[in-house]
C-alpha cells in the first residue's frame, strides 16, 4: 500500500468510528480518530477513539491516551479538524502537539467560528505536516448535523414515513405503523443515532407513543422527544409526559399559551420552549429549529406524520427522507402519507436523489437524500 492508500484506509476507519457516536455527542460533533505508525515495515494502529457520550472526551484525546508514548512520531487520521478553543479541557490541537504526533490527515475544516482553520494552524505552527480534505464528502455526511447547526442554525432532519401500497398513512387520526419487524428495528436504530425525535401533537393525541429506542442493549440511547404543539394540547397523562424523568420531553409551543398551563407542564419535568407563529397561525418551524439548534440539537428524526413532514419540506429543512411502503393496501380513502409539498420536492432531481429501493422485511424502502 502506498502512503495515500494508507491515509484513505485509516480515514475510512476513523469515519466508521465517528458514525458510532452519532446521536449521543450533541451539542458536539461525533468525530473519529485513528493513530498509526510503521515499525519494521509493519503498519500498526496504536490508538483509536470517537467522541464519547455527551460530547467529551473528544476522539483525539481518546486515541492519544490509548497510544501513550507510541503517539510520538506517529500519524493521525481525524474526521474533523481538531479543536483549537479552550473549553472545559485544553484544545485537541495542543494535545496532539504535546503528544508528539508527526503528521495529521484531517477530513475537513471545522465550520465552528471558534475553530475554522485554527486547529490546523496550531498543528502546522508546531511543524506537524497536515493534509486536509481527505474523504471530505464522506466526512461532510457524518458531520452534517453539526454543520447545519453552525452554518444554518438548524439541526439536520431525517423524515421517516410509512405508507400502504396505495399511498396512505392510515385513516384519519391514527397513523400506520410500519408493517414488518425488520422495518421497526430499522426505525429504532435510526432513533438511536439521532439526538431527538420530533412529532406533531396530532401524533401524540392519536397514538400516545413512547418514542423510545427499544432495541435490546440500546435502551439508554433513546433520544430527546420533541413535540410541535402550538396550543399545548399534549395531555398531562400522556406517556411522553409521564416518562419525561427517564427520557427528556421537550414541547415547542406558540406565544399564546397561558403561563399557568406552561407551569403545570413544567412541574412534571417537561421542558417548554415558546416560539413565534407563521402568518397562517402555525408554529414557525424555522424558529423552532433555530431554538433547538441553540439548545445543541444537531440531528432530528421526524416521525411526525404527513402534515409535519410537508411543513418541514416547505420550510426547506429536510435532508433525508425514508419512505417505507407496505405490500398491503388500505383499500379505502385515508390520509395521504406523502403530501404534494413533500412529493414535489423529493421528486425534483435537482433537490433530491433517490437510492434504488431496498426490501426490508415485507416492506419496500426508498431513501431520498438532499443534494448539497
Ligand atoms: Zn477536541
Amino acid at each position: 500500500m502506498n502512503a495515500t492508500a494508507i491515509d484513505e484506509w485509516m480515514m475510512r476507519h476513523a469515519l466508521t468510528l465517528a458514525r458510532r457516536g452519532l446521536g449521543r455527542t450533541w451539542p458536539n460533533p461525533s468525530v473519529g480518530a485513528v493513530i498509526w505508525r510503521m515499525e519494521e515495515g509493519q503498519l500498526i494502529i496504536v490508538g483509536r477513539g470517537f467522541t464519547q457520550s455527551g460530547g467529551r472526551p473528544h476522539a483525539e484525546t481518546m486515541a492519544l491516551s490509548m497510544a501513550g508514548e507510541a503517539a510520538r512520531g506517529a500519524s493521525m487520521a481525524v474526521t474533523l479538524e481538531p479543536c483549537a478553543h479552550h473549553g472545559k479541557t485544553p484544545p485537541c490541537a495542543e494535545a496532539i502537539v504535546k503528544a508528539g504526533i508527526g503528521r495529521v490527515v484531517s477530513a475537513m475544516t471545522d465550520p465552528d467560528p471558534r475553530v475554522d482553520g485554527g486547529g490546523h494552524a496550531i498543528l502546522r505552527a508546531a511543524g506537524i505536516e497536515v493534509v486536509a480534505g481527505l474523504l471530505a464528502d464522506e466526512a461532510r455526511a457524518v458531520n452534517l448535523g453539526f454543520i447545519h447547526k453552525i452554518v444554518d442554525q438548524r439541526p439536520l432532519i431525517t423524515l421517516k414515513l410509512a405508507q400502504t401500497a396505495d399511498g396512505y398513512a392510515g385513516v384519519t387520526g391514527r397513523q400506520l405503523m410500519v408493517s414488518s419487524a425488520n422495518s421497526k428495528q430499522r426505525v429504532h436504530l435510526a432513533r438511536a443515532n439521532h439526538d431527538a425525535i420530533m412529532v406533531g401533537v396530532g401524533t401524540v393525541l392519536a397514538d400516545n407513543p413512547d418514542l423510545t429506542c427499544r432495541l435490546p442493549g440500546m435502551m439508554q440511547f433513546s433520544p430527546v422527544r420533541i413535540v410541535i404543539d402550538t396550543h399545548l394540547s399534549t395531555p398531562i397523562d400522556s406517556r411522553l409526559v409521564e416518562t419525561c424523568g427517564t427520557v427528556p420531553t421537550w414541547i415547542m409551543i406558540g406565544p399564546n399559551v397561558s403561563e399557568k398551563s406552561v407551569e403545570n407542564m413544567r412541574s412534571k419535568g417537561v421542558i417548554i420552549e415558546r416560539v413565534s407563529l407563521d402568518p397562517s397561525g402555525h408554529l414557525n418551524l424555522r424558529d423552532a429549529l433555530r431554538v433547538l439548534a441553540e439548545k445543541g440539537i444537531t440531528r432530528i428524526l421526524s416521525e411526525g406524520g404527513p402534515l409535519l413532514a410537508e411543513a418541514l419540506a416547505e420550510a426547506d429543512c429536510v435532508d433525508t427522507v425514508e419512505i417505507f411502503t407496505s405490500p398491503d393496501r388500505l383499500g379505502r380513502e385515508g390520509v395521504l402519507a406523502v403530501r404534494s409539498g413533500l412529493r414535489q420536492r423529493i421528486e425534483n432531481q435537482q433537490l433530491f436523489y433517490a437510492d434504488e429501493p431496498v426490501t426490508v422485511g415485507r416492506d419496500r424502502l426508498v431513501h431520498y437524500t438532499r443534494i448539497m
